[in-house]
């Protein structure tokens, strides 16, 4: 076997989908992203323009000296559907279901790239990612022909739809490149576009980051736009609207990789939730990739989906939560939660609080929800 078929069915062994590889050169995806980025898309993510990042993603021998090479990889994620997990805690996008995705792929990337400075290519550089540094993932995948980028800005496979996770490895040797897919295969498809409760999809191939409930129930620390809370339904972490409305994904595989099956979260419920301490959050999702929200940001994100319930046997929790939280962030959630369940016990319990709050924040969303709050 050659070096690259050797690498190749090491990755396939390993576990990943689909292995490919891509020379080095400018990159189509740079001026798309750079575009993104100008246009302030990318919200909160401030290191996303950092000009160190920015350097490194247009010139990848900033990272690896010499690299010649990049070798992409598929790791598939679906797990079976669990409709009476969601029911009970509100729906948590897929990838986030199991062990923390970065964790596996680590091991497996690190596994592969010890391999190859040991084995097949003693003596070079090399270095792995996972989601972890300035690189043009999806742009790299679609050179070497692991799928191409659709209208809702991820890779689509023709072989394995879209329900999958990137890695990389760059690599200072020459290796034969894959071919591209070559041609975009979405077509005059919109399902990705029409499915968007938040219209996050601003046109096609241009995903705002700011209005996508993905970033809105991770990455955003503040305060989620009023207007946008509703949208939100029922997500809890993440969203997976655009990847469940697109036909491709009926060629999805499940997950192989039994680390990113979903975790049962036995015991728990979205109330119960509402009273994580900072340490309790950590230590129930000390595996999981939801710690990446912060205890304040998940709970904000609770708070929401109860309010989009508006199932009234969440109000003495949430009145308990605008009462004690030490969080402003969660009280003004909470207020918002309570205002908009409505009735009686829960407007009784938005006028306590007007009395007590000192947030002027909180305080102002504790007005307004009064205001609204049906009788
Ligand atoms: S993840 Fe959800 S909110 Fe974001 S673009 Fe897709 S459907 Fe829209
Ligand atoms: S839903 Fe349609 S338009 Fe969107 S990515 Fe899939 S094929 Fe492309």
């Amino acid at each position: 076997m050659t070096p690259k078929e050797q690498l190749i069915a090491r990755a396939l062994d390993a576990g990943f989908a689909m292995a490919r590889i891509a020379a080095v050169g400018p990159i189509e995806a740079q001026g798309h992203y750079e575009a993104w980025l100008e246009a302030g898309r990318h919200g909160d993510m401030a290191w996303l323009a950092s000009p160190k990042h920015r350097a490194r993603r247009a010139d990848p021998s900033l990272l690896v000296p010499g690299i010649r090479s990049v070798l992409s990889v598929a790791l598939c994620y679906l797990p079976e559907a669990d409709e009476a997990r969601s029911l009970r805690l509100g729906r948590i996008a897929r990838y986030a279901a199991g062990e923390d995705y970065h964790r596996v792929m680590k091991d497996k990337l690190l596994a592969l790239e010890t391999w190859i400075r040991t084995e097949l290519f003693p003596g070079s550089g090399s270095l792995w990612y996972a989601d972890t540094g300035a690189i043009l993932e999806r742009g790299w995948a679609e050179r070497a022909g692991i799928g191409w980028v659709g209208k809702h800005s991820g890779v689509l496979s023709p072989a394995i739809g879209s329900w999958f996770l990137l890695g990389q490895i760059l690599l200072d040797r020459e290796l034969e490149p894959d071919a591209p897919v070559g041609k975009d295969h979405c077509g005059t498809c919109t399902r990705c576009l029409d499915a968007c409760p938040t219209r996050a999809i601003v046109a096609p191939y241009q995903v705002d980051a700011r209005l996508c409930i993905s970033y809105l129930t991770i990455e955003h620390k503040g305060v989620v736009p009023r207007e946008l809370r509703a949208p939100i339904g029922d997500w809890l972490f993440g969203c997976d609207l655009c990847l469940d409305a697109c036909p491709w994904n009926r060629f999805a595989p499940p997950a192989r990789e039994a680390r990113l099956h979903a975790r049962e979260l036995d015991g728990w419920t979205l109330e119960r939730f509402l009273g994580l301490t900072e340490a309790g959050f950590f230590e129930l999702f000390a595996e999981s990739p939801i710690r990446r929200a912060d205890r304040e940001g998940f709970v904000r994100n609770v708070c929401i989906v109860l309010g989009n319930r508006r199932d009234d046997r969440a109000v003495p929790a949430l009145a308990r939560t605008l009462e004690h939280d030490v969080s402003p962030l969660v009280r003004l959630h909470a207020a918002w939660a309570l205002g908009r369940i409505g009735g009686t016990a829960a407007r009784a319990a938005l006028a306590r609080a007007a009395t007590r709050e000192h947030d002027t924040q909180v305080h102002d969303e504790i007005r307004h929800s009064l205001s609204e709050a049906a009788a």
